[in-house]
């Protein structure tokens, strides 16, 4: 035991962003100021170094401490509550504290790059009646002065390449020519041009009236009902206030719609994703810290960004799956914002079109308060449902014949048509007549996908390997190959040999490869007129189609009757979603959803009932099999190159959660049993309460492998059971 009675704070814990479990103890040597919580440290580890988080300032050790070498942040860079909620993160999901901060952190805050420490200086022209002189021999402030009566504004950062120096504006300033102020006081709010509906007017009034205190509201409103702008109007009211707010979006390809919304509102906002360089990042998440970027946009990892004074965290298509990170730490930006929110005592908004069956459940037990926006500003309707049975139908390339004459009828009506099909490639099965052989990944235990165009080979979507084709059966010798099962690439086909004339469109991995490809694939969409729209789930992101008057769902079955308990509940937000983004005013659209099983619950209720209707089931559904939002869930994951080892790693976990209060499936193969080269084995963990889960969950969080070659996850609250 170590006692250090002269300086009572020269201990402190640290967080070391590598794979370990604890924190590291380390001593303040005499004459170092003590660090901050929160602030970041270089410090000894093994026989190198690390830059942590100070998470603690203690007067004890049981340990023989080292030194801290150097105190990177005089003020501290993360928040206390961004320092207690990776705390939380790492007992809430069961993973190691270390690789926790690994994830909040930016990776140049973890190589110690300085960070930001006051707002931004910038000095501005001060117009007046008579300039006072400046001696002709002073250059500098000569220059300076020309500058500035062009720019009207010079920001510190641009000193460097406008040639400026700062002690001529600080002479300017002296001489009463110029002042100076910070960037962060310079935000211009454009009030909105919109006057709300008596919807969206409750809802925004709702809001307001609880800007101090924690309360998640759930926005329920149908695609294109003006939720942004209750988004909008509400957050100029906390900028007004001279807080900050934190809006999330879910994906990088609708960040640049939210963006230009916002930049119309706010003259200063910042971005956050990953295509965003690593400087930039940690720049922006730093300027957020001391406050000097009032509103910040974006996806998942941006939810861990540290605010000076936040007053509001909104999360946009809260139901949308990438929100949830499903690798290393698996979290959730949804549930870690309202997390947030409630530690600071703020609001959270949560926006959708078809809110999760979480978020449902929480509204309808009062935990969220409910919003709800019906209908379109204008007199836009949403389109109808409707199901064809494909039974005892003749089906070609994937579409069933009442089906194909349908959309026939809209074409000639000069609609456009859209095909949602949520399979890319040709056919999914490449099989032997003959044998039955089927083209399998070598890698993978996953079946081979053939791509027409434009490689005519054949594709593994889970490594990505591809093959070439066989002339004959490699099992039986004979020439007796076919493809069976409906990619986008065969429907298309099939719709060419129907209506050959029609102009198409296919929007899918394979024909738009990048962001800027699919915006500019989307704006040349906005203007075509006529045509089939045939795409997958990239279709429901974002646009809007307004000559679309009838939406086919090809393969609705997939997802209604699929084997993750998650399955119908993605497909019927896909549809919806899809749906929301076809038609206008003066065209009501249809929507048909051709299926094999049409008496399915959840697709009766979706179709008579629309989305409510679909939720009401669902969750009755659910409540029965005591799934999630009833039950609470873990899965168990592991995998390596050797099956026995794998497996019985995966049960000798399962087995040790078996001794607790909670239900446990498994260890079976994973719905994939085989990607590249590696056995996947999974387990289900059930427990009544979230206590029972977390209890049983410690008791494993800590085993090892004995092979280093074997991985495996604890994957709380899981998104798919893939
Ligand atoms: P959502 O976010 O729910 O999809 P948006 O906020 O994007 O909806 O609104 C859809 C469109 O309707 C936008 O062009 C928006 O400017 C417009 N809009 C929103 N609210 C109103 C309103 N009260 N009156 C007129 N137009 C509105
Ligand atoms: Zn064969
Ligand atoms: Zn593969």
């Amino acid at each position: 035991m170590v006692d250090m009675p002269e300086n009572a704070h020269s201990i402190v814990k640290v967080v070391v962003p590598r794979r370990v479990w604890d924190t590291y103890d380390y001593s303040v040597p005499h004459g170092m100021p003590n660090p901050m919580v929160g602030a970041r440290v270089r410090v000894p580890l093994g026989h190198g170094r690390a830059v942590g988080v100070v998470v603690e300032i203690t007067e004890r050790s049981d340990f023989e401490l080292r030194d801290i070498e150097r105190v990177i942040d005089e003020q501290p860079l993360l928040s206390e509550e961004v320092v207690d909620l990776g705390m939380w993160m790492s007992e809430y999901y069961h993973h190691p504290l270390g690789s926790v901060f690994e994830t909040i952190l930016p990776s140049a805050a973890i190589r110690g790059r300085p960070a930001r420490t006051e707002p931004e200086k910038q000095w501005t022209l001060i117009r007046q009646a008579n300039t006072p002189t400046i001696r002709a021999n002073a250059k500098h402030q000569h220059h300076a002065w020309q500058t500035i009566q062009e720019r009207e504004v010079v920001r510190e950062s641009d000193l460097k390449s406008l040639d400026v120096t700062r002690t001529s504006l600080e002479a300017l300033e002296h001489k009463g020519m110029v002042k100076q102020s910070t960037v962060a006081t310079s935000q211009i709010i454009t009030p909105s041009p919109i006057s709300p509906t008596d919807e969206q007017r409750t809802a925004i009034e709702s809001i307001k009236a609880d800007l101090q205190t924690f309360q998640t509201f759930l926005l329920d409103g149908i695609t294109g009902s003006g939720k942004t702008e209750v988004y909008l109007q509400v957050i100029e009211e906390v900028i007004r206030k001279g807080q900050q707010a934190l809006v999330l979006v879910p994906e990088i390809a609708l960040t640049p719609q939210m963006t230009n919304r916002f930049h119309e509102r706010f003259s200063r906002m910042a971005v956050m994703h990953s295509m965003i360089s690593n400087a930039k990042r940690f720049d922006t998440w730093s300027r957020a810290a001391i406050g000097e970027i009032p509103i910040i946009v974006g996806t998942r990892s941006a939810v861990f960004t540290p605010f000076k004074n936040l007053g509001i965290i909104v999360v946009d298509e809260e139901h949308d799956p990438s929100y949830k990170q499903n690798e290393s730490l698996r979290y959730s930006a949804r549930d870690i914002a309202v997390m947030r929110a409630r530690n600071l005592g703020i609001p959270c908004v949560l926006g959708s079109a078809t809110p999760s069956m979480e978020s449902v459940m929480n509204a309808r037990s009062k935990r969220y308060r409910y919003l709800q926006l019906s209908h379109r500003p204008g007199s836009a309707e949403l389109p109808s449902f409707h199901i064809q049975d494909m039974r005892r139908t003749h089906v070609q390339g994937g579409i069933c014949e009442p089906l194909l004459k349908r959309i026939g009828e809209h074409l000639d009506r000069d609609g456009q048509v859209l095909i949602l099909i949520n399979r890319r490639g040709h056919s999914t099965y490449y099989l032997c007549q003959e044998c039955g052989w089927t083209a399998m990944c070598s890698d993978c235990d996953v079946r081979l996908t053939w791509h027409e165009v434009p490689t005519k080979r054949l594709h593994c979507h889970s490594c990505g390997r591809n093959y070439q084709p066989v002339a004959k059966c490699p099992d039986c010798d004979k020439k007796s190959i076919v493809t069976l099962g409906v990619g986008t690439q065969q429907v298309e086909e099939t719709l060419a040999a129907t209506f050959p004339d029609v102009p198409r469109h296919r929007i899918d991995r394979d024909s738009v490869r990048t962001n800027r490809q699919l915006t500019a694939t989307f704006s040349r969409l906005q203007h075509a007129k006529e045509g089939l729209l045939i795409g997958t789930q990239m279709l429901a992101k974002g646009h809007h189609f307004p000559n679309v008057t009838m939406v086919a769902v090809i393969a609705a079955d997939n997802g209604f009757l699929s084997t993750d308990f998650r399955g119908p509940e993605r497909t019927a937000q896909l549809i919806v979603q899809v749906a929301g983004r076809a038609g206008r005013e003066e065209k009501r659209g249809e929507v048909w959803i051709q299926s094999y099983d049409p008496d399915n619950q959840d697709l009766q209720s979706l179709v008579k009932e629309g989305y409510e209707g679909f939720t009401a089931t669902e969750l009755r559904l659910r409540e029965e099999a005591n799934f999630p939002p009833f039950g609470h869930m873990a899965v168990i994951r592991s995998e390596g190159p050797e099956e026995r080892v794998a497996e019985e790693f995966c049960a000798e976990v399962l087995n040790t959660l078996r001794q607790c209060d909670v239900r446990v499936l498994g260890p079976a193969y994973a719905p994939i049993t085989r990607v590249a080269r590696q056995f996947r084995f999974q387990g289900i963990v059930l427990a009544k309460g979230r206590r029972q889960l977390h209890a049983a969950l410690k008791t494993v969080e800590r085993m090892r492998p004995k092979s280093r070659k074997t991985r495996w996850s604890i994957d709380v609250d899981p998104s798919e059971m893939a």
